[in-house]
């Protein structure tokens, strides 16, 4: 099947993070034609969706095992989409998003398997994960069993830019959350009797470091509020909700620890109670540049005469998940820009090749 009709048709399948089900069940027939042993798991109980992962599991005619990674969540505005060609790319109508992240990749996979098997060689046991929640906070990979794979490392097909474009590392994020208890009053009474948690709480984000904290970390605080319902009583209550970035892990931790005894030290004295969270939500990967995982993807590339790019991304991705958890795991672009917005577009150019980029990764494997 042609590429590009095969994303026009999956694209046109409405899929959200947590409601997978339609594209999950049309990926599952795809995969069952093409030979494959698929399973579904319970992923999207873990978030309140309605679908789990599908992995798929097709037996090798000779020795090793590849894994190919993509979501098939999208973010919002990923509904009823109409795509169309102009110019050489494949864009929306724009009123939605294109949904190139993540069909883009998952189209990839299907025509790089079809390809490998067409060609009748002896292949390697073939291994994919479509994931959901993913961009809903990586739900999906997070619940994901790797124990049933084989390959050594993962090829994540979920990154922007064109074909060629190799992501060896992401940044981790940490969410972090201070909540100011003071003491309601009476405000034309008796305010001085009150402890006015709101003033606490702005105090706290005043002097607190945030923004671009250094070259590879960066923090933000862009949620506020309070109990209060009136103005005639004294705040009693207030919090803030932010995140932090670090390539990093040991600077993200330490950009944890600053903020939860900044905000004690901020208000102490006050008469206020200061609780504070912070919890890493996913850890940042950083993979050299010698590993199997990418000298495989070189090959493969300079094969096709595409020059390899070894770049670090700025987003979370199902490879952070699996980076962590001891899997190798290399974010590979596909051909798309401007994800998450109505103006994203998809490069044919890179895009009808990337099938080819599968099939030569799934050769280069032995
Ligand atoms: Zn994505």
């Amino acid at each position: 099947m042609d590429i590009i009709e095969e994303f026009k048709e999956l694209v046109m399948i409405d899929s959200a993070s947590g409601k997978e089900r339609a594209i999950a069940d049309a990926l599952t027939k795809k995969l069952r034609d093409l030979g494959f042993a698929v399973k579904e798991d319970r992923a999207g109980d873990t978030f309140g969706g309605d679908t789990g992962n599908l992995t798929a599991v097709r037996e090798g005619t000779r020795p090793g095992a590849i894994l190919f990674c993509s979501h098939m969540d999208r973010v919002a505005k990923g509904l009823s989409i109409h795509p169309q060609e102009k110019d050489g790319y494949l864009v929306s109508d724009g009123t939605t998003i294109l949904a190139a992240d993540d069909v883009s990749g998952i189209c990839a996979i299907l025509d790089g398997v079809r390809r490998a098997i067409a060609s009748q060689k002896p292949l390697p046991r073939l291994e994919i994960a479509f994931t959901v929640g993913e961009e809903a906070g990586l739900w999906g990979g997070r619940a994901l069993d790797l124990s049933q794979f084989q390959s050594p490392f993962c090829y994540v097909l979920d990154s922007p830019g064109t074909l060629g474009r190799l992501i060896n590392g992401a940044p981790g994020l940490a969410k972090l959350q201070v909540e100011v208890q003071g003491k309601a009053a009476h405000a034309g009474n008796e305010p001085e009797k009150g402890i006015n948690a709101a003033h606490i709480l702005c105090h706290i984000l005043d002097t607190l470091k945030d923004g671009r904290l250094d070259e590879e970390t960066v923090s933000n605080f862009p949620l506020l509020g309070t109990g209060n319902t009136a103005t005639n009583i004294v705040c009693a209550q207030a919090w803030a909700k932010g995140e932090s970035r670090s390539r990093d892990r040991k600077k993200l931790e330490a950009y944890m620890a600053y903020f939860q005894s900044h905000c004690q030290e901020s208000a102490q004295g006050t008469g206020a109670a200061v609780t504070t969270q912070a919890e890493i939500s996913f850890a940042p990967f950083l993979l050299e540049e010698n590993e199997p995982v990418i000298c495989h993807a070189r090959k493969a590339l300079e094969a096709m005469g595409i020059e390899p790019r070894i770049e670090q991304g700025g987003g979370g991705m199902d490879a952070n998940i699996y980076n962590a958890k001891g899997l190798p795991s290399l974010g590979v672009a596909t051909g798309y820009t401007k994800n998450h917005t109505l103006e994203e577009n998809l490069d044919l150019a890179s895009f009808t090749r990337s099938g080819e980029l599968v099939e030569k990764l799934i050769e280069t494997i032995s």
